[in-house]
């Protein structure tokens, strides 16, 4: 067989990215082969399977997915309709003092806000988020050469509807704390908890450094929240089949070992030896990765780039089978820490609930859960395999005890196995540098348009994925690779 492959456009990676990215192509009729190192799809947001059970490896919640947002924009355009079950309310936060639900109404969720957080002017400081919500999605629909890397990108810019979207630019230059301030409720403490552990699981930063702009976007998320039947990975096996059905090639255990540039192209070979030749790279291999495996200028361009942005987090998971069917009334659940738990990084632990009738996810009377939860790279770095198992045993007797304590309605139900995903684990099976996941924090420091643009300055290479515009999450990492398919074809 031949070890040697030429295609038009090599796409790298299949998680929420590049499966993207391949379908659109593909749609279009474009020629297209997608390179995957693990044996299945999904990255970060993958699965896996033990017996009947399913489990979500990381990602869980699905958004953006009404007409006018990223994710419903692509798969109406393509045609797929995953199964979606809207979760209303869509979180339920257990706080140590009282549970908050999250109601997916505005209203009603200002005022259950107005009731558990008196002080400050509540209802204007939310109406504020949501208006901010509704106008970055109508902008960012038409934006696709941005941020701009030329001037013609510069003058594609130059619309109505981008005009009018100026005035939002302080909002990615400036804190959630001013805004805070601004409507007073910045002085109850509960509600500077309660939004610095939602702004974590959504911008990846606390409020004194989160972009007002962004931060309304992660805390508005609830009221448009849905659960993907099945898992998260069901979406992306749609447009994987999508692609495939369309002439895509998809390859799995393909690591990419180099990219190097060839005369109308790129070299990309791969740990199995095998080489392809293309005319574009679309890569979703996240930046601190690329630097290790281009060559020259691309090589420096990537490390410029990883020094820039040398800060993201880890994860650690934790999948639980319960014996027994909880009576919740959100399948998402944020539950503060009561004390603190060596190794994470965070005041929270969020935990997914397979919904009853999810048949993919378990058997009739049983429930899967995953847990995720922050960490540093700092803390599992180069550990001996002894104390890396040591660390991943007293995190795992530390989260399971801290569930069985806060979560009563798990009273009286076995939980039956407990497995855990490290940021060692993490690196393992996504290849991610460090096991940085969830992309880069968003901060005022580094605003969003000054993250690493889809459009490398070298011809034919272009970046995906969530360590790159317009960062993480599901939707983000969508709009990316729905962009830079409009780049090209407008190239
Ligand atoms: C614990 C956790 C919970 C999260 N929760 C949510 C959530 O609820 N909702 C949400 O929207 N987002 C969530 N996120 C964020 C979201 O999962 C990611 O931002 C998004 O899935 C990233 O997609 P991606 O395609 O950019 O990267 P990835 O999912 O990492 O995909 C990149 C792919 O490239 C492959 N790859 C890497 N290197 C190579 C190589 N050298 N050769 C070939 N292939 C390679 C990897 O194996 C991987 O499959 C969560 C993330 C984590 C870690």
């Amino acid at each position: 067989m031949s070890q040697t492959h030429t295609t038009s456009t090599l796409v790298l990676g299949a998680g929420y990215a590049g499966l993207t990215c391949a379908a659109l192509l593909a749609h279009e009729g474009h020629e297209v082969t997608l390179l995957e190192s693990h044996e299945t799809l999904g990255g970060c947001a993958s699965f896996f399977r033990i017996g009947e059970c399913t489990f979500d490896v990381g990602a869980t919640t699905v958004s953006g997915v009404v007409d006018t947002q990223p994710a419903g924009r692509v798969f109406g355009h393509l045609g797929l309709q995953p199964e979606f079950i809207k979760q209303d309310p869509g979180m339920l936060i257990r706080m140590p003092e009282f549970d908050v639900v999250r109601y997916a109404d505005q209203q009603q969720w200002t005022a259950e806000a107005e009731r558990l957080f008196p002080g400050g002017r509540q209802a204007a400081f939310w109406q504020d988020l949501y208006a901010m919500e509704r106008r970055v999605w109508s902008l960012v629909q038409g934006l696709t050469h941005f941020p701009p890397t030329s001037m013609s990108d510069v003058l594609r810019l130059v619309t109505p509807a981008a005009i009018a979207g100026i005035p939002l630019a302080p909002g990615l230059v400036r804190p959630m704390d001013v805004l805070m301030e601004k409507h007073g409720v910045h002085r109850n403490a509960a509600f500077r908890r309660f939004i610095n552990e939602q702004l974590l699981i959504s911008t990846q930063n606390t409020s004194d450094k989160a972009p007002y702009l962004t931060a309304a976007m992660g805390l508005t998320y609830p009221s448009e929240t849905y659960y993907p039947v099945g898992g998260m990975y069901r979406p992306a096996l749609q447009l994987m089949r999508h692609a495939t059905a369309r002439g895509a090639t998809v390859k799995f255990r393909r690591r990419v070992s180099e990219i190097t540039r060839e005369a109308g192209g790129w070299k990309v070979t791969c740990s199995n030896a095998e080489v392809y030749h293309a005319k574009r790279v679309v890569s979703s291999i996240p930046i601190w990765n690329m630097a290790r495996i281009t060559q020259q200028q691309v090589r420096s361009y990537f490390e410029r780039m990883a020094s820039r942005f040398d800060h993201a987090w880890c994860a650690i998971t934790v999948y639980l089978t319960l014996r027994g069917v909880p009576n919740l009334p959100s399948r998402y659940v944020q539950m503060h820490l009561d004390r603190d738990i060596p190794y994470v990084h965070s005041g929270s632990l969020f935990l997914t609930v397979s919904h009853p009738d999810d048949r993919y996810k378990a058997p009739e009377g049983v429930t899967t859960i995953t847990v995720s939860t922050h960490a540093l790279a700092d803390d599992w770095r180069g550990l001996s395999a002894e104390e890396h198992d040591r660390r991943r045993d007293l995190v795992r007797t530390a989260m399971v005890e801290a569930i069985r304590r806060s979560m009563h309605e798990f009273e009286g139900m076995d939980i039956e196995r407990v497995d855990v995903g490290t940021p060692y684990t993490w690196q393992r099976y996504t290849q991610r540098h460090d096991g940085f996941v969830g992309g880069i924090p968003h901060d005022v420091r580094r605003p969003l348009p000054l993250l690493p643009p889809n459009k490398t300055p070298f011809e034919g290479l272009n970046m995906i994925g969530d360590s790159v515009f317009p960062g993480q999450g599901m939707p983000a990492v969508m709009l990316g690779a729905w962009n830079t398919v409009a780049r090209i074809f407008a190239s």
